[in-house]
């Protein structure tokens, strides 16, 4: 059975914004479409400092030095630490359960352009990074990231370029958090949106001799390619291409007989993004990533 994971913490912090609101508005969102939504266990400091620097972890306790606290570009509170735990303990609930299981998701966003050493844009602690090396710890084969935010994925990129057993495949809208990729993992910036199915579709099919079945899915599916997100929004993306889109991912990943843990990533309401459409767009992820 498939599993969809969020933990009520998420929203504790004082900072107001889809990245520590929008996961308790899409589980409130699934509840009512008789979805049961569980609780992880959080995650120990021990195991976030496998990934991150004790500088920053220390920051983001403390609230001190206020630069590498807010490094996200939020204002630090008392509530902070809680709540970056608990999107990442969602992300290592999602990989533990689709390891044994095959599906999950985690209502939680944030990650991608978290480094070992300081958050970035919207970004606090690397969820992503953290979930691969647990899932390899745990005995997965293989972990493929596949990251279609809108935006790049440098911080992921910098924390686990040098891995064994694992790829990250980066799909992007916006040129934010750009870099060079080491062998073998793969950034495409797609600036058309008649380019971005097919950009998707190649890159999954690059991927086919690469995998086998029980290998794991870890996908960053970001709604910020919209066109009408201001924040990373490419003209002509509809809602129809990224039901597209999440088809193919889908498609593929049964086909290959791999298991996937999903998260939210990216996604802001805005006067050309209605805050209901945001939400049915991740609800759908859900739903289609978790059916029975
Ligand atoms: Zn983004």
């Amino acid at each position: 059975m498939p599993a969809v994971f969020f933990h009520p913490d998420t929203i504790q912090t004082e900072w107001v914004f889809d990245t520590t609101r929008k996961g308790s508005e899409v589980a409130m969102h699934l509840a009512e479409r008789g979805y049961h939504i569980q609780t992880p266990t959080l995650l120990t400091r021990e195991v976030i400092a496998r990934y991150h620097q004790e500088a920053y972890l220390a920051a983001l306790e403390t609230g001190i030095p206020v630069g590498l606290a807010e490094s996200q570009q939020f204002d630090w509170d008392q509530q902070t630490w809680q709540s970056v735990i608990a999107q990442s303990s969602s992300m290592v609930a999602a990989v533990l359960h689709a390891q044994k299981h095959g599906r999950a998701y985690a209502l939680a966003s944030g990650f991608h352009h978290a480094r070992a050493e300081r958050g970035a844009g919207f970004c606090t602690l690397n969820g992503l990074a953290i979930a691969a090396g647990e899932a390899l710890r745990a005995g997965v084969r293989q972990v493929v990231i596949l990251d279609l935010d809108a935006h790049a994925g440098g911080g992921t990129h910098s924390m686990l370029s040098t891995w064994p057993n694992l790829r990250h495949i980066d799909i992007h809208t916006a040129p934010f958090d750009s870099y060079t990729p080491l062998a073998p993992h793969r950034r495409m910036y797609v600036q058309d949106s008649l380019a971005y199915i097919p950009a998707v579709t190649a890159l999954l099919s690059e991927l086919n001799q690469h995998v086998q079945a029980g290998d794991l899915l870890l996908y960053n599916a970001g709604m910020d390619i919209y066109a009408g997100c201001a924040v990373g929004g490419l003209a002509g993306i509809s809602e129809d291409i990224i039901t597209e889109r999440e088809v193919l991912v889908d498609t593929w990943a049964k086909s290959h007989g791999v298991a996937v843990a999903a998260c939210l990533a990216g996604g802001y309401k805005g006067d050309r993004f209605p805050n209901e459409l945001l939400i049915r767009l991740h609800a759908d992820s859900v739903a289609r990533f978790c059916a029975d």
